[in-house]
């Protein structure tokens, strides 16, 4: 293959995800050259590219509205009330919007449109240089850059860089390239996600339901539908994928129950393998992850994507304070300790959360009906669990 001339930039991000575009949002018009590079092809955002709708919270549509990538036309539908509950157990938390002295959370958003959002910004974009698909090959970390090997355009582009962003995704060959451990747990399931027409609106209350074999998240959309995001057992996944809708319909209602009556009609399911895995460092000499890359949780507690954002955030300010060496140790090694604690708590709040799904013996039943009921009515637990929900947390303005 070819090997084309020597380009500079300042940042290469790896990955154009949603957690890469939004860092690549908030460094437009800051002066610095910045390429990001995807590996994959584009493909036309149609219903059906994913299925998924997010739940973010209200940080994160100030933060997205702030770089640029929130418009009107994402199908977004707020979150006043989330109820927590266990199947078969006593106890319960509700927590109320209107009890925080707020219209709502944050909101729900199809995955589709957000990504459309913020490819609509990078158009518009005059500091961005975008290659896709273009897949970084190798690179070598020096004391001042880091040098790159890229295909794009079938050709083998050499490209020198103060900083490399690894925001390439749960398996990331970058972190693999550094060297930087991980530690895993395999949740051994597999969630389902897809939309469901129930018989009556959630009024904007979202639910999360722990079930002895998977959680079960109900998301309010328009009127009567929802997002509904059902974890099952590795084992069980394919045939509850296979399974015909009226049957599909029955499971998820045996799981959910009828808060809101029954489940009318059924949109087209897409499995997700589901599983926590966290890098033990955030940065190596002039490498930093980001994102997925950082750090993969389970979706229950919708932390994921708002997490990652906080990740994009807190970069993007600290290299637009910067300016001149954006790569420099001291300020990777400030963005790790301003992550530190906002990613150590999410971390434990998402994985928290899927440990409430754990049979139990009955002492621990109750503790855990007790614990649901102490949290229901103790507000600074509330108000504690209320502001994780709208990703208040971390350093990012
Ligand atoms: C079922 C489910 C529901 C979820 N719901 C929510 C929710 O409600 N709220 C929320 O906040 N989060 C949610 N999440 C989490 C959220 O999806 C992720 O946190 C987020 O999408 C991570 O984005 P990312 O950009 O870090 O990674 P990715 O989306 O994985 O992007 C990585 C990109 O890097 C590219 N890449 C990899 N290697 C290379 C290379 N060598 N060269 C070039 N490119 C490369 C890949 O092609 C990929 O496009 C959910 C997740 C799941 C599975």
């Amino acid at each position: 293959m070819p090997v084309a001339a020597l380009n500079q930039f300042d940042v290469v991000i790896v990955g154009g995800g949603l957690v890469g575009m939004s860092l690549a949002a908030s460094l437009d018009g800051h002066g610095l050259r910045v390429l990001q590079l995807e590996a994959t092809v584009a493909r036309p955002l149609l219903p059906g590219w994913d299925e998924r709708h997010f739940a973010l919270g209200r940080a994160s549509i100030e933060r997205l509205r702030r770089i640029g990538a929130w418009s009107d036309s994402i199908d977004a539908h707020p979150i006043r009330e989330i109820h927590v509950s266990r199947a078969g157990e006593f106890g319960r938390v509700l927590l109320r919007a209107a009890d925080q002295g707020l219209t709502e959370y944050g909101c729900t958003a199809p995955a589709r449109l957000l990504v459309g959002a913020l490819e609509h910004r990078l158009a518009a974009a005059t500091d961005i240089e975008r290659w896709r698909p273009a897949r970084l090959q190798r690179f070598v970390c020096g004391a001042d850059s880091v040098e790159l090997q890229v295909e794009y355009q079938d050709q083998l582009q050499t490209l020198q860089a103060r900083l490399l962003v690894a925001a390439d995704g749960t398996d990331s060959p970058i972190r693999t390239a550094c060297a930087i451990p991980t530690e895993c747990v395999d949740y051994q399931q597999t969630a389902l996600v897809c939309a469901a027409e129930f018989e009556r609106a959630s009024g904007g209350r979202a639910f999360e339901r722990f079930t002895e074999s998977g959680p079960v998240a109900v998301l309010p959309l328009s009127e009567r539908r929802c997002g509904v995001v059902f974890s099952h057992d590795r084992n069980d996944a394919e045939a509850a994928l296979a399974l015909a809708d009226a049957d599909y319909a029955r499971l998820l209602q045996q799981r959910f129950g009828h808060r809101l009556g029954r489940v009318q009609r059924l949109g087209p399911r897409q499995p997700w393998p589901l599983r926590l895995l966290t890098a033990d460092r955030l940065i190596d000499r002039r490498v930093v992850l980001i994102g997925n890359a950082a750090q993969t949780i389970h979706p229950m507690g919708a932390q994921g994507f708002n997490l990652g954002l906080r990740d994009a955030g807190t970069l993007a300010n600290l290299m637009v304070a910067e300016r001149v060496d954006v790569g420099a140790a001291g300020l990777l090694e400030r963005y790790a300790e301003l992550r530190a604690s906002d990613r150590a708590q999410s971390i434990a709040l998402s994985h928290g959360l899927v440990r409430l799904t754990v049979p139990g013996d009955l002492p621990s039943t109750l503790l855990r009906g007790f614990g649901m009921m102490m949290v229901d009515r103790i507000s600074p637990l509330r108000d504690a669990l209320a502001r994780a929900s709208m990703g208040y947390r971390g350093a990012v303005s």
